[in-house]
């Protein structure tokens, strides 16, 4: 029986939750993650969806968070529409316009500003942004900072329907198609595309911790009712999502393997112990995670 087979195959849905509204220093975003819900998804840990309908005028130093460190994770951006600017203590100055993805590993430290560009603040427009934060082995977190800008063009498409849904994978490896971010554990990063009326089946490693947040839309994910800004948590059994829409849906699927570390976290810094805490806490304050001076022209 195929389609009793199709559903002992599907995953199960652990729970169905609305993101918070959040003020981040006076930025209104929505926060599926942490979530009185959920505190984290090892490897993921955070995921904030910012969005704003400018009104232009602005000057860019206004706008978005001004320079700060990190260390220890990976802070990565998906550029949803307008134009994100990074500018970083490793000397990078980088604008990356909707469709790409702006992935950095924090390593041992770095410090950036991230800002809607120059051209959004002054002449006005949409701007949609999701930032989430990958947790990094433990191995890996004292290595060089990098910072990866990834264009839409650098993005492949799976084709998930005839309808014109699709995959844009970002991390891993789908239908033998390879995503280009260099990820610090094994892990799945996509956004789902998916056209109105449409069913769509995509498949998740079963040991891998998956999460789905979706944007905006109507869509049925394994049989539960999904709205906007809406977060499903799957739980281990199972691998395949079967997800019905009713409407175009945006859908950011996370799943990774779970690191199994012990997490201390502060601010900014992600580290296994409270010791590295402190260290980190010190080691910026001595600006051994750089220094950054913007220059706005
Ligand atoms: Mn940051």
């Amino acid at each position: 029986m195929f389609t009793k087979q199709m559903a002992l195959n599907m995953r199960t849905v652990k729970s169905v939750y609305r993101a918070d509204k959040v003020n981040m220093g006076g930025i209104i975003i929505d926060q599926p993650l942490p979530n009185n819900h959920l505190d984290r998804k090892d490897p993921f840990l955070l995921i904030h969806h910012w969005y704003n309908n400018m009104s232009g005028g602005r000057m860019q130093k206004e706008l978005g968070v001004g320079p700060h460190p990190h260390r220890g994770f990976s802070p990565v951006t998906i550029i949803y529409k307008g134009a994100l600017h990074h500018r970083d203590s490793l000397g990078n100055s980088s604008i990356v316009e909707a469709g790409g993805v702006q992935w950095m590993n924090a390593g041992k430290g770095i410090t950036h500003s991230e800002r809607p560009s120059k051209e959004l603040a002054e002449q006005g427009g949409e701007f949609e942004v999701i930032q989430f934060w990958i947790n990094t082995p433990a191995k890996h977190k004292m290595e060089a900072a990098k910072y990866y800008p990834l264009e839409k063009e650098d993005i492949p498409t799976v084709v998930l329907d005839d309808k014109g849904s699709e995959m844009h994978l970002i991390a891993g490896e789908y239908d033998a198609v390879s995503g280009p971010a260099k990820s610090q554990s094994d892990m799945l990063v996509a956004n789902l595309f998916i056209k109105s009326d449409s069913e769509v089946r995509v498949q998740t490693k079963p040991d891998f911790h998956t999460i789905a947040y979706q944007l905006n839309g109507k869509t049925e994910i394994n049989d539960k009712k999904i709205g906007d800004k809406t977060m499903v948590e799957f739980s281990n059994e199972g691998s395949e999502l079967v997800i019905k829409s009713l409407e175009d849906s945006r859908i950011l699927l996370l799943s990774g393997k779970p690191i199994n570390e012990p997490i201390n976290s502060y601010g900014p810094f992600v580290m296994n112990t409270t010791t590295e805490i402190m260290e980190a806490i010190r080691d910026a304050q001595m600006g051994k995670m750089g220094v950054l001076i913007e220059e706005f022209d």
